[in-house]
C-alpha cells in the first residue's frame, strides 16, 4: 500500500510499505478514507513528540471502510463505515476506568504508538476496538465530515468542562478551525453571544462564515474594550484560548466576567515561561480557571451525531483536499493559515 512515512524530524516519504495483515482475531483492517490534518501533525512533523517512533505513519482525524474484520470482533462488519478519534484509553487505569481516558496514564493515541490515517489501509489495534474511539458514521454523513469528528469531540469537553450553559457570552481567541468549531459549538449549546478574535487578516475574513456574532480583529481594534463592550462592562462567563500563544492566555484574564469561566483550550510549546497571575483578581472575582486536552470515547460519538443531525456543518470547515501523495502541500495549506480544515483522500 502507499503510505506517509514520518521517517524523522520534517521527513516525510510517501512510498509503497507492506499493506499490514490481520492477525489478530480481535482487531480490524480499514480502507482509508479520509484523514484531516491537525495542527498536532504538524508540531510533530517539525519537532517531534516522546510518543511518537519514526518510522511511524500519523494522522488521527480518521474515517474509512472495514476492509476486513477479526472473528472476535461484533461490532463491526466488512463494508462499514467508521470514524476514528485520537485518545485511546488503556481501559485499565484509575483515569480510564472512571471514564477520563484522555487523562490515562499511558497516554496511547492514533498516530502516535499505533499507526495513524495517512495510509491506504490502517490496522485497527484491538485495544481501540474495546476501549477506543471508534463508531459507526451516522446516517448520510460522508467520509471527510466525519474525520472532523476528532477535533469536535475536543471542543466538546472544552465547553463541557467550561460548564458552558443557556444564556452565557462566551469568547473565543484564536479563529483557525477549532476555534470557529468551537464558537458554532457554543451556539448549539445555548450561548447567547459569541465572540472571537484573530490576528491574520485571512483567518478573519473566513471567520465571517460561520454564526459567530462578533468578529474582533486583533490587530485593528483592542480585544479586552471590545469584548467589555460588548458584554456591558461585565466581562465574558466563558473565555477560551483556541491559539497556542501566552499573549493569549494573558488576555483571557482580562475580559472573565465574574464567577467567569476561562479554560485554556489550547496547550503551549514546552518550555514557555510561566505566567505570572494575579491570585487576588481570582479572589475577588471569585471566577475559575480550567484547562482541556483530548477528549474521551463519548465525545467523538457524540460529534458524530452532532455532524450527521447537521447541527454542526462540517463542509463548511473543510477548505481543500488533497491525495496522499500531496501530503506536504496539505501541511503547508495548513501551517500557512490559507485554508480551514485540510483533508487527505488516501
Ligand atoms: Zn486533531
Ligand atoms: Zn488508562
Amino acid at each position: 500500500m502507499k503510505a506517509a512515512v514520518l521517517e524523522g524530524l520534517e521527513k516525510i516519504t510517501v512510498k509503497e510499505v507492506e499493506t499490514p495483515k490481520l492477525e489478530d482475531d480481535r482487531g480490524l483492517l480499514l480502507k482509508m478514507k479520509s484523514c484531516a490534518v491537525c495542527g498536532s501533525d504538524l508540531r510533530i512533523y517539525h519537532y517531534g513528540n516522546p510518543r511518537v517512533k519514526p518510522p511511524q505513519i500519523i494522522g488521527h482525524e480518521i474515517a474509512g471502510e472495514v476492509a476486513e474484520v477479526g472473528s472476535k470482533v461484533n461490532r463491526f462488519k466488512v463494508g462499514d463505515r467508521v470514524a476514528i478519534g485520537a485518545d485511546v484509553p488503556c481501559g485499565e487505569c484509575a483515569f480510564c476506568r472512571d471514564g477520563q481516558g484522555n487523562n490515562c496514564e499511558i497516554n496511547y493515541a492514533m498516530g502516535y504508538q499505533f499507526p495513524g490515517g495517512f495510509a491506504e489501509y490502517l490496522l485497527v489495534d484491538p485495544l481501540v476496538i474495546t476501549h477506543g474511539p471508534i463508531h459507526k458514521i451516522p446516517g448520510e454523513l460522508g467520509y471527510d465530515e466525519a474525520a472532523l469528528a476528532e477535533p469536535l469531540a475536543c471542543c466538546i469537553n472544552g465547553l463541557e468542562l467550561s460548564w458552558l450553559s443557556l444564556g452565557d457570552t462566551v469568547a473565543i481567541i484564536g479563529a483557525g478551525p477549532v476555534g470557529c468549531m468551537m464558537a458554532e459549538l457554543a451556539r448549539y449549546m445555548g450561548a447567547r453571544k459569541v465572540m472571537i478574535s484573530q490576528r491574520s487578516k485571512t483567518r478573519l475574513e473566513m471567520a465571517k462564515k460561520y454564526d459567530i456574532d462578533v468578529v474582533i480583529s486583533a490587530t485593528e481594534e483592542d480585544f479586552t474594550e471590545r469584548v467589555m463592550e460588548e458584554t456591558d462592562g461585565m466581562g465574558a462567563d466563558v473565555v477560551l484560548t483556541a491559539t497556542s500563544s501566552l499573549e493569549a492566555q494573558k488576555q483571557a484574564l482580562t475580559v472573565i466576567k465574574n464567577r467567569g469561566r476561562v479554560n485554556f483550550f489550547a496547550g503551549l510549546p514546552k518550555g514557555t515561561d510561566p505566567i505570572m497571575l494575579d491570585t487576588n483578581m481570582i479572589h475577588y472575582k471569585e471566577c475559575y480557571l480550567f484547562g482541556s486536552h483530548g477528549s474521551t470515547p463519548r465525545h467523538h460519538r457524540m460529534a458524530l451525531e452532532f455532524l450527521a443531525s447537521g447541527r454542526i456543518n462540517a463542509r463548511k470547515f473543510i477548505s481543500h483536499n488533497f491525495p496522499l501523495d500531496q501530503i506536504m502541500e496539505a501541511f503547508d495549506t495548513v501551517e500557512s493559515r490559507k485554508g480551514m480544515k485540510v483533508v487527505i483522500n488516501p
